[in-house]
């Protein structure tokens, strides 16, 4: 796929900082769940800045759905999608990206690095086999939670979250730690997926060292 134009079919809040937006699917789009495309706004000024985003609905979807985290502060492209509206346009390129279903274990994010996990899931879901699989979602407050509702009813008791700046009776609240993985996640010699922020992966992967889970078990991608 190269350069395709896509009208938007709706955009709207999730949460107070992440658009969920479904377009129009071009024909021949093919892609794993986890992988991502790089995404131009078709605007005057805009189309030469490409930005990787997730797709996060199912490769037989007849259409294309992302949940994207917007940036105000950097004048960006995640800011300038806040101006869109149903009928604009995007373009969707290439397709990458180093997430992938691998088999049964823990997949850890933070925030918007959920977006890879939601496509698996709901693939697994489709599958029947969402078996033992655990989701450890890292957020900031209850409400920052993409498709909390979602999750709860697909994982149950495997859907386990963590709150930095909020302290509720449901769930954790500060940062993921080596005890927290070690009481939480699935058995130290399954996979670990993780997805986020820079800072978040590095400190869990140095966890997840200390924990002598092996390198080839851990499937990550930076955000
Ligand atoms: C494979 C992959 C898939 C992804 N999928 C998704 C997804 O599905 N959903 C999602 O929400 N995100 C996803 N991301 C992350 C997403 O691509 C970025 O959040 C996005 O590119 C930000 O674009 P932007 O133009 O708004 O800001 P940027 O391009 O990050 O920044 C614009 C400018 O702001 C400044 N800036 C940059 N970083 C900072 C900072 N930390 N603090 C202050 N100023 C800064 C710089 O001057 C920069 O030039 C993905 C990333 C990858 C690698």
């Amino acid at each position: 796929m190269k350069n395709e134009p896509v009208k938007i079919k709706s955009i709207a809040h999730a949460t107070p900082d992440v658009l969920h937006i479904v377009t129009e699917k071009p024909s021949g789009v093919a892609f794993v769940p986890g992988q991502a495309t790089e995404i131009f706004i078709d605007k005057k000024g805009w189309q030469n800045e490409g930005r990787p985003f997730t797709f996060t609905c199912l490769p037989k979807a007849d259409y294309l759905e992302f949940m994207i985290k917007t940036y105000p502060e950097r004048k960006g492209v995640t800011n300038e999608l806040l101006s869109l509206k149903a009928g604009d346009n995007l373009i969707v390129n290439d397709i990458f990206g180093a997430i992938e279903y691998k088999g049964e274990g823990t997949f850890i994010a933070g925030g918007a690095g959920v977006t890879p996990f939601i496509a698996i899931f709901r693939d697994l879901r489709e599958k029947n086999s969402l078996g033992t699989n655990k989701l450890i979602f890292a957020n900031k407050t209850m409400a920052d939670i993409i498709l909390k509702d979602e999750f709860e009813k697909m994982l149950g008791k495997n859907f386990i979250n963590i709150l930095s700046k909020e302290k509720t009776e449901k769930y954790a609240y500060g940062q993921i730690s080596e005890d927290f993985i070690k009481r939480n996640g699935t058995a130290l010699d399954s996979y670990f997926y993780l997805c986020g922020p820079p800072p978040m992966m590095d400190a869990i992967e140095k966890q997840l060292n200390n924990l002598k889970v092996p390198a080839d078990k851990i499937v990550k991608e930076e955000f």
